[in-house]
């Protein structure tokens, strides 16, 4: 799988520019997150297309938060579910991160669940236990992705080694037996050597899936040899 997590960039016009120009090689699950307010817009073009977040509940006073209903309702295939940028800056938190995962798997959408530790926590040597804690709170589902990001990976333009990753990933995988993808300033120049580890599984792709030529290389990289 490589997915493009597209923050808040892109409005619907954008999107369609994008989707009218992408032509993603066949032989890789390539899904699309932009924006709440360009989802319809993505839909039309008939890709695999998945929100940023998704809330648990169905329906109710919950200000700026869209149900599960909502997405399946205009097409949506999916959801991200705790990415590092709603923990730091939103106050998610593992259980919220469960929680949101789990109403999306139960009504049937698929559910990328973001992990992964800071620099403090690396630096501190606690990257195993912060990767324990985060995917123990998981549901256990054999339908769920998880994206191991390291949060000083990404939008920093460093990336993982691609050791450095795959030792995450066996963790991660002898936690929870599902496939995990890789984020942190992947790009076209460091795509394959990241997507040739044996638990690495895809990408989720920040900056560099605005642009379809460089997302297009980065899904390239993704077809298995
Ligand atoms: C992300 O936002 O999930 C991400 C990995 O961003 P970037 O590729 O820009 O580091």
């Amino acid at each position: 799988m490589i997915a493009a997590n597209w923050k808040m960039h892109k409005g619907p016009r954008r999107t369609r520019d994008f989707l009218g120009a992408f032509e993603p090689p066949d032989g890789v699950e390539v899904v699309i997150a932009p924006s709440f307010v360009s989802l319809r817009a993505a839909v039309e073009s008939g890709r695999r297309i998945y929100s940023q977040n998704v809330h648990w509940e169905n329906e109710g006073a919950f200000t700026g938060e869209v149900s599960v209903a909502m997405l399946q309702e205009i097409g949506v295939a999916g959801s991200i579910v705790g990415h590092s940028e709603r923990r730091q800056y939103f106050g998610e938190t593992d259980e919220t991160t469960a929680k949101r995962a789990e109403a999306a798997l139960a009504a049937g959408l698929g559910v990328i669940a973001c992990v992964g530790e800071t620099e403090r926590e690396r630096d501190a040597a606690e990257t195993e236990s912060v990767l324990r804690r985060q995917v123990g709170a998981l549901p256990r589902d054999e339908r769920l992705v998880i994206a191991y990001e390291p949060v000083w990976a990404i939008g920093t333009g460093k990336t993982a080694t691609p050791e450095l990753a795959q030792e995450a990933h066996t963790l991660i995988k002898s936690l929870l037996d599902v496939p995990v993808i890789y984020g942190g300033s992947v790009k076209p120049e460091n795509a394959v050597e990241l997507l040739a580890q044996p638990d690495i599984d895809g990408a989720l792709v920040g900056g560099a899936s605005l642009d379809p030529e460089s997302f297009t290389a980065i899904c390239r990289a993704g077809i298995p040899s």
